[in-house]
């Protein structure tokens, strides 16, 4: 038997996306952008899934930008709004600057801004739990002199809104915080950090990647003016992805080609993956009750897979003496949970996992491989040895009440076998289980 549960890495394709693409790479192979009878249904094909991916979000057709996937919808977001401010201004409205937190919690900042810049250079604030799609773009931008701030979060691995209101500063230009986190699974208070960012008059980005297609998302209600999507998250193909962009927002283009995706990203449209795309956001909506067509409810899907994944988790934590399960445990989207197991090596773990049926990970799929603790884990308080004995497990819509026990015993077998062998692990474990 195989179990995958590591659907936050990614999902496998639905057969209505597989089935809905097929034509797009055959007989309807054209160009979206000919003037022809056969462009103009590759056109039509577009402009439907482009209706289908604002319906899931609950944005305008207009407002939706087709990327190759999520980092690059992130990377268009980060870049496109800094580039679009031009350089060093002095922003006459907004909050006024308040001093910086730096104790427990609080935020850490780039060296040039220890102080309100006054020597014009444009503010970011940004999370340290963010992916490295968007972490990794935001220290770019400090090695081009932006100033960052990355705000902290506690234990629970969510981020205090009062904390990015305590970042502000005239020279802000952006926020970006992640919606749902990939490792932890916790949600972000994305509308009350929206609500500050409007009353600011900064922009507001958010990393929905995570989030869509497990919680409702409403770009209205979160107060967004730009989130980023991904298809493969979803059970659409890798590859493809989307931003949103709020009428009205500026941004500048990553590149320079044609006029297509109204000049905000040149490049053929990759049609097959764009209808893939809208066909994945078309059942993502409908599980999320939002229509009755697959005729399971938001609750009922949602639900199921959060009573597997509590099941898992509690009967591990009974099980395996010395696991804990990290982050907040109710603000959390349904399917992921990220234990820690003391005396297991993570990656070990992981492959221990594979040997006995079992795929999950060990921290972030896109940095699996790498050595380092993960940043989201070391950002919540643990050490780095807790943090490299992590494991990741994420559920998804097909995952059955079997495979959780086939599962469940993995993961015991497992453990115990590694900490047999671990010359660090003291089996003296009068220690009881700490669980969080
Ligand atoms: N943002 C988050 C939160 C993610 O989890 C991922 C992928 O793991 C990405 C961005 C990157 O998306 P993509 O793989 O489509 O580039």
């Amino acid at each position: 038997m195989r179990v995958y549960l590591d659907y936050n890495a990614t999902t496998p394709m639905a057969p209505e996306v597989l089935d809905a693409m097929m034509p797009y790479f055959s007989e309807r192979f054209a160009n979206a952008s000919s003037i022809h009878s056969e462009g103009q249904r590759a056109r039509y094909a577009v402009e439907g899934a482009r209706e289908s991916v604002a319906g899931l979000i609950g944005a305008k057709a207009g407002e939706i930008v087709f990327t190759s996937g999520g980092t690059e919808a992130d990377n268009l977001a980060i870049f496109g709004v800094v580039a679009a401010d031009g350089t060093a201004r002095t922003k006459t409205g907004g909050a006024s600057p308040a001093p910086t937190d730096t104790s427990e919690g609080g935020a850490r900042e780039s060296d040039a801004a220890s102080g309100a810049s006054g020597n014009g250079a444009r503010h970011v604030i940004t999370s340290a739990i963010e992916h490295s799609a968007v972490l990794n773009a935001c220290q770019k931008l400090e090695r081009d002199g932006v100033e960052v701030t990355y705000v902290g979060v506690g234990a629970d691995g969510v981020v205090d809104p009062e904390e990015v209101r305590r970042a502000l500063r005239p020279s802000t230009i952006l926020i970006s915080i992640m919606h749902a986190n990939n490792e932890l699974g916790t949600i972000q208070p994305i509308s009350a950090i929206g609500e500050i960012a409007r009353e600011s008059g900064v922009a507001f980005h958010t990393d929905a990647v995570q989030a869509a297609g497990k919680l409702p998302v409403d770009v209205g209600r979160l107060g967004v003016d730009l989130l980023s999507l991904s298809a493969h998250k979803i059970y659409g193909p890798k590859g493809m992805g989307a931003l949103y962009l709020r009428a009205g927002t500026r941004l500048h283009p990553m590149f320079y080609g044609g006029h297509h995706e109204r000049d905000k990203r040149p490049g053929t449209e990759n049609v097959a993956g764009i209808v893939g795309l809208g066909r994945a956001a078309e059942s993502a909506r409908a599980l999320l009750g939002k229509s009755a067509e697959l005729g399971e409810s938001a609750a009922d899907s949602t639900s199921r897979i959060a009573a597997m994944r509590d099941r898992f988790e509690s009967t591990i934590l009974e099980m395996v003496p010395q696991s804990r399960v990290n982050g907040d445990r109710s603000r959390r989207v349904a399917n992921t949970t990220n234990m820690t197991f003391a005396g297991a090596e993570g990656e070990s773990l992981v492959i221990a996992l594979d040997l006995r049926g079992v795929a999950c990970s060990s921290g972030s799929a896109c940095s699996s491989g790498a050595v380092e603790p993960s940043h989201v884990l070391t950002a919540i308080g643990l050490t780095p040895e807790e943090g490299r004995s992590s494991v990741r497990f994420s559920l998804g819509r097909t995952t059955v009440d079997a495979e959780i026990d086939f599962a469940v015993n993995a993961v015991r077998e497992a453990v115990g076998h590694l900490r047999e062998i671990s010359p660090s692990y003291r089996k003296t474990a009068a220690v009881p289980a700490t669980r969080r």
